[in-house]
């Protein structure tokens, strides 16, 4: 299934033009234990619904970054540069704020 993502460099593109990079996970802490590091290394939460995942635009500007898709219906809700995405479970929060401002903007 093809769908469109949007690199926050380059703009909209086919999904083909990027690499999956995986889910987004919180890493250990610097000391982590086995099962820490191994929980890490090789569970994933593999959920169908919205997830939040790592993106490489391979035939773009090559650069990695993220967006929240849903897995059942490939319907991407955000895309960022990592330092610029919303907090993790936020995706409501994120686009909340970006209808709010149009919204009070409207009322203004
Ligand atoms: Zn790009």
């Amino acid at each position: 299934m093809s769908f469109l993502l949007t690199c926050p460099n380059c703009g909209v593109r086919e999904v083909t033009d990027f690499g999956f990079g995986g889910e987004v996970s919180a890493r250990p802490g610097s000391r982590p234990t086995f099962r820490e590091l191994n929980t890490y290394n090789y569970f994933r939460r593999n959920v169908a619904g919205v997830q939040r995942e790592w993106w490489f635009h391979r035939s773009g500007c090559r650069d990695w970054f993220i967006a929240e898709r849903n897995t059942v219906t490939n319907e991407v809700l955000f895309t960022a540069r990592p330092q610029e995405a919303p907090a993790q479970g936020g995706d409501p929060a994120g686009r909340s704020r970006a209808t709010a401002t149009g919204a009070g903007g409207d009322l203004a």
